[in-house]
């Protein structure tokens, strides 16, 4: 299965035959830097276009602030004009009240998403795809579904075949269940 966290960044993780799987220098699973569009934005890494320049919620929050500075109306202006950091809350809010320029730039995102998870998916052939990160969290109603047509409309027919899409359950607390997982595996211990 892939672990995709979708918030701040993107980040990913694998666990392949029941193990996490690290890769030779423990890089496995940057699906963040997974190239999308040369020609896109700047990513903190320094290359340009890659997944998370694009569809993190940072990614997302900078379009939407492209927009209302080109005079385009929408609920977050105030927070704006004020420089306030917009977090995944605000974005659930105006969906929620249906505000045309946050809905298009979220739903821009989840196409791309779901086409990088069509591409993953085709590369490892996974049983199941669980996203989290605080985007994920404040919206899967709304973006589940949307990168679930865009997913299907990229992925090979086997690969998809009985392959689930799901939100995470632990929420927050996964990093935390992970920290726990890691040392029983490298100290030997049962907590
Ligand atoms: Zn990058």
């Amino acid at each position: 299965m892939l672990y995709g966290f979708i918030g701040t960044g993107i980040g990913g993780g694998l666990i392949l035959d029941g193990k996490i799987y690290r890769g030779s220098k423990f890089v496995a699973g940057e699906i963040g830097h997974v190239l999308v569009d040369k020609n896109g934005p700047v990513c903190g890494c320094g290359n340009r276009g890659c997944f998370e320049a694009i569809a993190s919620r940072t990614a997302i929050v900078n379009k939407i602030i492209d927009d209302i500075k080109s005079g385009k109306k929408s609920e977050l202006i105030d927070m704006v004009k004020a420089g306030e950091r917009i977090k995944s809350k605000s974005l659930a809010n105006a969906v929620a009240n249906d505000d045309k320029i946050v809905i298009k730039r979220i739903s821009d995102g989840c196409e791309v998403i779901g086409g990088v998870l069509a591409s993953l998916a085709n590369l490892m052939n996974f049983d199941m795809i669980v996203l989290g990160g605080g985007l994920v969290e404040a919206l899967d109603s709304f973006m589940l579904p949307k990168i679930e047509i865009a997913f299907y409309d990229h992925v090979l027919n086997a690969s998809a075949e009985g392959l689930k899409i799901v939100s995470s359950k632990l929420g927050d607390d996964a990093a935390i269940w992970g920290g726990i997982a890691l040392a029983e595996e490298f100290l030997g211990l049962k907590v």
